[in-house]
């Protein structure tokens, strides 16, 4: 967190850095299907080596934007909101959440959980990550667990994490997208021999929507 600017506005999370925000179709995990906007907040510090979405990383490439202001761009579109990074956690998604329910819209987070859980969720997507794994909060409160599976082994931290989530959270696993032809069969022939867990596509990219 490196903003050139009064940390207390990072802190009271009443500003945030925003990277895009867009209307679009839900395409991973439960919801997939479901038209959704979506606030992609910049900034993260996890590194996964494969992350699809870089141009993220550093927070002080994009605008601060207001809540207010974040909410006026959700407007007239669905009532599904999905927060996604980047990590948004970085931030304290209390303020931004909070006006979110006061105007009546269901707030769903996507996160790898690897910062201290603010906000107020609806449904709270928990995407552990290696390289900085989630801190023990989360796991109870997480609706999904989606495990992103870039080689063999990753269904042994998949089996790993989901010790840790409570019995009625929906196990996932999901292709990383450049290795998906080799590692679809590898899922298919897991979930069929392992069947708590199910499959979660990145329909968006074969829909070629954002
Ligand atoms: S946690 Fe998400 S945004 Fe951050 S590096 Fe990993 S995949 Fe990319």
């Amino acid at each position: 967190m490196n903003k050139k600017v009064d940390d207390d506005i990072f802190k009271d999370g009443f500003k945030l850095p925003i990277m895009e925000s867009f209307y679009t179709i839900q395409g991973e995990g439960f919801y997939k299907g479901s038209a959704a906007f979506f606030i992609r907040v910049a900034g993260c510090d996890v590194g996964c080596h494969w992350c699809d979405v870089k141009e993220s990383w550093d927070s002080d490439l994009y605008p601060l934007l207001s809540v207010q202001e974040i909410l006026k761009k959700a407007k007239n579109h669905s009532r599904m909101i999905v927060v996604t990074g980047g990590e948004p956690l970085m931030w304290n998604m209390y303020p931004l959440t909070e006006l979110l329910k006061k105007n009546k819209f269901i707030v769903h987070i996507e996160t790898s959980g690897s910062n201290k859980l603010t906000g107020v969720w609806d449904w709270i997507c928990l995407s552990p990550k290696r390289r900085k794994n989630p801190l023990d909060e989360i796991y109870v409160k997480a609706n999904e667990l989606k495990i992103i599976v870039f080689n063999r082994h990753d269904f042994k931290y998949a089996e790993e994490q989901a010790k840790k989530v409570s019995k009625n959270c929906i196990l996932y696993l999901q292709p990383e997208w450049e290795k998906r032809e080799k590692i679809i069969p590898l899922i298919i022939d897991y979930v069929m021999k392992n069947n708590k867990w199910k499959i979660s596509l990145q329909t968006h990219k074969y829909l070629n929507i954002p």
